[in-house]
């Protein structure tokens, strides 16, 4: 059995029934949405793309899908493609850090490029219209998360650290009160 990617058809089956069982090629398990008694929902893999999934009860697709993704065990539906004029939240998370850097420069009087200060004065017109209610919110939450983590003893990215300091520093301008 060639299983091409993280989500196959044991793992689910068994992560929505402990008792899953496998017979002629397929699991079979309670499902994981309308939680019947009978192990009628099936899962099986396929040689390419994601387990078929099957609940006899009548169980779409959809259903069965919305409550695996929430439990790791199915990939989210891939986003479109933002429009490339609007500017997405972790475009204006760099443009925030680079001028907070910038007038971090100018205000201790050390000399930045000719190249950084023209990018200053763009990134500066995107920012001017802020961020919106929705992203102020998102970059709560992920503050959220960050500090549950590292009180659980978790080590964050360097990545995460410099997004945290910059989605404090805005929440807490937007009156967001940072311990909710
Ligand atoms: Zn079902």
């Amino acid at each position: 059995m060639i299983v091409h990617h993280n989500y196959s058809a044991e793992q689910i089956a068994l992560g929505v029934d402990p008792k899953a069982r496998f017979s002629s090629g397929q699991w079979r398990a309670i499902c994981p949405y309308h939680q019947g008694s009978k192990q009628n929902c099936y899962f099986k893999d396929r040689h390419d793309g994601l387990p078929l999934i099957n609940c006899f009860a009548g169980c779409t697709f959809g259903d069965i899908t919305s409550v695996l993704i929430p439990r790791g065990l199915w990939p989210e539906p891939k986003k479109e493609a933002p429009p490339s004029n609007v500017h997405t939240l972790t475009d204006k998370t760099d443009m925030q850090c680079f001028c907070w850097g910038h007038e971090k420069y100018l205000k201790l009087g050390i000399p930045t490029t000719t190249t950084d200060r023209s990018l200053y004065r763009q990134y500066k017109r995107v920012l001017y219209s802020p961020f919106t209610p929705g992203e102020v919110v998102e970059m709560h939450m992920f503050c959220l998360t960050y500090s549950a983590d590292v009180k659980r003893g978790e080590t964050p990215t360097p990545e995460e650290d410099s997004k945290f300091m910059t989605f404090q520093k805005v929440t807490y301008e937007k009156g967001v009160p940072y311990a909710w």
